[in-house]
């Protein structure tokens, strides 16, 4: 008997050893998949080359996997096109009048309210979250949490874990990576997990790697159509914005200045590509459109260059999931928290209702469920992460979640009452780039927008068919009557069902109340801080 009960544990063991050195299987998760939420931060759709459209302004082979594994959506936009109030759409599946995240100066989220990750938590996943939060209060609902304060910073980062600040040497995107994969790796097997891995690139001041320094081989960049718009055929919001590359960029955006934190050997680095350049700058001595051209090249170097690694952290992830045997069990998501300038109307930034801020890269990945090199053109947000998430791992939608689950559109079943219009709302103003408050309804084709504050009061329509650039204000045209009385209709529905509060009263109200409890939040709406 003695010699059996050994055997029997012997046989045990080398089963136990075995299983330890087998690729990871997803055979303890049962049927719900791993979630694999890759969040960049500003990244513009035209600069992923698997959407193929525009200027060619950079190679992503690894962000490109995922549109051949899996699907590229075409039209994936986003509610309020700017950081913090995005990511609380994403954790909420609600507007940023529910959730109560409304702008990056003064709001502090409740992270008391019920969100994705605590709901998969409270399901048995392992959650994780890593890289850029910027939403104040500190993450709830995740096991791990190692995020940067704040923005953060591209080099030799401070980044808090758990509630402890310590500071790493290294690339912001690469360590946030590192982190990352340490977490999968180091975790209970039995589990399914949720990664939210959250790169600050390509956040301003598109520091990039010291290695991608030089990566375009001083290439001339392609300029977009409207480099040099007049806002002629616009309001007066369009006009006043304060988001141009030609007067609103800073000697730190454009790398007049060596940036803080480097030690002395990347120091030397970052000056060995700079340096001469910036010599040959100044001697040059530019004015007028030259001096914008030669500001947008330097825009795209840097901008890219913070892509580049991005791509590299995807194809690491990828790589990952595929040597470990996860990669048929998880459902991967690439998406941004918002689109973004890459010199379209002369601008960098974001905020606005028009397309480049309105749009957000969105690519999907899940073998089985996902068909390889898909695309949709449906009307599908960041805001339907959190009931996509929730149902792919088979726990209910609460009813109050605004988003709809993206698993029919995944299957190339568009159910019947898909939305057809989005609705929009942006609204921080003025820091730190005077945009005035706005919303409005969008199409396929159509926007309705409202400027409504707080020195403006009139609407806009554009025809993105016959305007895709969105230069003509089509309101009170001949033959576009119909439209806006369509449009005006739909957005009123919109609101209604929505809950859209019917003016900015809850808003205001939050605002001096944090002027009340925290005096210093005055502080925080300078400009490079509240981005
Ligand atoms: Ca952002």
């Amino acid at each position: 008997m003695t010699f059996a009960r050994n055997h029997f544990e012997f046989i045990v063991l080398i089963l136990a050893c075995v299983a330890s050195i087998l690729p990871v299987s997803d055979a303890g998760a049962a049927d719900r998949p791993n979630i694999v939420l890759i969040f960049t931060d500003d990244h513009a759709f035209q600069a992923i080359s698997a959407y193929g459209e525009g200027r060619k302004l950079l190679e992503t082979p690894n962000i490109d996997r995922l549109a051949k594994q899996g699907m590229r959506f075409d039209r994936a936009v986003v509610p309020n096109s700017i950081c913090g109030p995005s990511r609380a759409c994403v954790l909420t599946g609600k507007y940023n009048h529910k959730n109560g995240f409304y702008d990056n100066t003064y709001s502090v989220f409740d992270g008391s309210q019920p969100t994705f990750p605590k709901m998969l938590q409270a399901a048995g996943y392992r959650t994780g979250l890593f890289g850029k939060w910027h939403l104040v209060s500190d993450p709830t609902g995740f096991d791990e949490w190692h995020i940067l304060p704040g923005q953060g910073d591209y080099y030799n980062p401070d980044m808090i874990k758990n509630g402890t600040r310590m500071r790493h040497e290294g690339y912001v995107t690469d360590l946030v990576t590192d982190f990352a994969l340490d977490w999968v790796g180091s975790g209970d097997k039995s589990k399914p997990f949720l990664l939210m891995l959250q790169h600050k690139a390509p956040h301003r001041d598109w520091q990039p790697a010291l290695r991608h320094l030089g990566h375009d081989k001083d290439r001339k960049y392609p300029e977009p159509a409207t480099l040099f718009d007049d806002y002629s055929g616009r309001g007066p919001a369009v006009a006043d914005q304060d988001m141009t590359i030609e007067k609103t960029m800073t000697p730190g955006d454009l790398k007049l200045v060596t940036p803080r934190r480097l030690n002395a050997e990347q120091k030397a680095d970052w000056e060995a590509y700079y340096g001469p350049r910036n010599t040959e700058f100044e001697k040059a001595n530019l004015t007028g459109k030259d001096l914008v051209r030669w500001k947008y090249n330097r825009y795209m170097h840097d901008y890219l260059g913070t892509i580049k690694a991005v791509d590299e952290s995807v194809g690491r992830v990828l790589d990952y999931l595929d040597a470990n045997g996860m990669s048929k069990n998880t459902l991967v998501v690439y998406a941004a928290d918002q689109g973004f300038y890459l010199g379209e109307h002369g601008w960098f930034d974001k905020r606005w209702i028009f397309e480049e801020s309105l749009r957000t890269p969105m690519l999907a990945q899940w073998p089985g469920k996902i068909a390889h090199g898909t695309t949709t053109p449906d009307l599908v947000s960041v805001i339907d992460f959190a009931p996509t998430f929730l149902s792919a791992a088979g726990v209910s939608v609460p009813g109050d979640i605004q988003g709809r689950s993206l698993l029919p559109i995944f299957e190339g079943k568009k159910p019947a009452d898909w939305r057809k219009a989005f609705y929009y709302h942006y609204y921080e103003y003025p820091l730190p780039h005077r945009v005035r408050r706005h919303y409005g309804v969008v199409t396929d084709r159509y926007k309705l927008v409202h400027f409504y504050a707080p020195d403006v009061d009139y609407w806009e329509l554009y025809d993105r068919e016959k305007d895709p650039a969105e230069l003509k204000n089509m309101l009170g045209q001949t033959g576009y009557e119909q439209v806006e009385k369509d449009l005006r209709a739909e957005l009123g529905r919109l609101r209604t069902e929505l809950e859209v509060p019917k003016d900015d009263a809850g808003y205001e109200a939050m605002i001096r109340q944090r002027q009340r409890d925290r005096p210093a939040a005055k502080k925080k709406a300078a400009p490079r801080a509240a981005e």
